[in-house]
């Protein structure tokens, strides 16, 4: 099998190129969100260069020209996330919108005082907050799924907490301070068999495996495209086409209504009945050119290199005595979590930036798993195909020449 070119693959993106306090960027910060392609890049511009109208509603050439773009993005993440039709493909502008809209539209309706809702300890403030603001609106109560040492969610105990009263299970595919697969399958299963609905939070998965909703099973698949080589402020919220027909729409104006009298007002069909207002076009046709990004870079040799880098890194990092992991198995993703004893995490993220290099540090919008894990931080390396292993032979100099200069 040829080897991973990752020299090649680099050339895609122009900003990895870049200098930052006079040393070259090393960008460690991919689960944040990843960098973009020229291609994308390219295919906003060319939007805005050539086609830019509004969608659905003008009787003029350019405007059927950007709908057919638009709808063309929308079947090209049908079949991204192998869902059904692509009536199930829902635009908003992330995954945190995505959740707001199943929590608000679907929970103001379908929840009632008593019901239980389930989220993991490991979850995003984003499929956190969303539940908490409706189970207080309806009365409903938020129990907790736990993790075990690996930091996923912990299989043995699942039935102590889904049962009889859970009306919906939510929780990431992927966790964005682990690193390690939850077992969704066998989760969506248990939900399965209590009556329960279940939403997967895919905003770290889809970069790093290919999700197929309909072998999944869930109810509602959500993740931004930012995190997979798209554009910021666009997202998908994928739902049961039977299910989303249930719902009531989350937002009111334009788009997603069929007719308006004074008196009444009748709403769209699926789609384009959550898709209030003008949508991020330019956003959603550059997405679906990341799509197919992804598409011409599937060769085993990328996923073997990410592999590679996932081990080097969490090895050379555990040489390193000051070095402590959040968890205790090595990651199934080049995304890696840790703490230095004796250096505060913002100190090292800010002396790591002086030498170019980006990481994240702080409690990465997952306060409750801080808490849980008794930590009030910690540093985060997430990597990407177009990082490699001298970027990270760089790293682990700077953080020993850290680690031994005086306080
Ligand atoms: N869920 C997870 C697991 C995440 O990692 C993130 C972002 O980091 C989000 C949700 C929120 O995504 P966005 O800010 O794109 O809405």
């Amino acid at each position: 099998m040829k080897t991973f070119d990752v020299e090649a693959f680099r050339k895609h993106f122009p900003i990895l190129t870049q200098q930052i306090e006079q040393h070259n960027l090393v960008y460690f910060d991919n689960a944040a969100t990843m960098q973009k392609p020229l291609s994308v890049i390219e295919a906003e511009r060319q939007f805005y260069l050539t086609t830019n109208a509004n969608v659905h509603r003008g009787a003029h050439t350019l405007s059927s020209m950007a709908t057919s773009l638009f709808e063309l993005a929308r079947v090209k993440v049908q079949k991204f996330i192998n869902a059904s039709s692509a009536k199930e493909i829902i635009w908003t502008k992330g995954t945190t919108e995505s959740i707001n809209l199943i929590a608000q539209a679907w929970g103001s309706e379908f929840l009632s005082p008593g019901d239980e809702i389930v989220l993991s300890y490991a979850e995003h403030h984003a499929n956190i907050v969303p539940w908490q603001a409706i189970a207080k609106q309806k009365g409903a109560k938020i129990k907790w799924l736990v993790l075990d040492e690996a930091g996923r969610i912990d299989r043995a105990k699942l039935t102590q907490v889904i049962g009889n009263k859970t009306k919906i299970v939510c929780c990431s595919h992927l966790s964005n301070v682990v690193g390690k697969f939850n077992p969704v399958e066998y989760l969506i299963k248990c939900a399965k068999e209590v009556g329960a609905l279940t939403l997967v939070d895919g905003a770290q998965a889809v970069a790093h495996t290919q999700v197929d909703v309909q072998k999944l099973g869930c109810d509602f698949y959500v993740f931004s495209a930012h995190k997979l080589y798209g554009p910021t402020g666009v997202g998908v919220l994928y739902g049961r086409q039977s299910l989303l027909e249930q719902v009531s729409p989350y937002q009111f104006g334009g788009e997603m209504i069929k007719t308006v009298s004074v008196n009444e007002t009748t709403y769209n069909e699926l789609p384009f009945k959550f898709e209030a207002g003008t949508p991020n076009i330019a956003g959603c046709i550059a997405f679906a050119q990341a799509i197919e990004f992804v598409s011409q870079h599937q060769q085993k040799s990328l996923y073997q290199y990410k592999q590679q880098l996932t081990r080097y890194c969490y090895q050379q990092l555990a040489a390193i005595s000051a070095v402590r992991f959040v968890v205790k198995e090595i990651p199934d993703i080049p995304l890696i979590s840790f703490y230095l004893d004796n250096a505060h995490q913002q100190d090292v993220a800010a002396a790591l930036d002086a030498k170019g290099i980006a990481i994240r540090a702080g409690h990465h919008c997952a306060m409750p798993l801080m808490s849980y894990l008794d930590l009030s931080g910690c540093l985060r390396i997430s990597l990407s195909a177009y990082n490699t292993i001298a970027e990270i032979d760089y790293l682990i100099d700077c953080l020993k020449m850290l680690m031994t200069e005086p306080a």
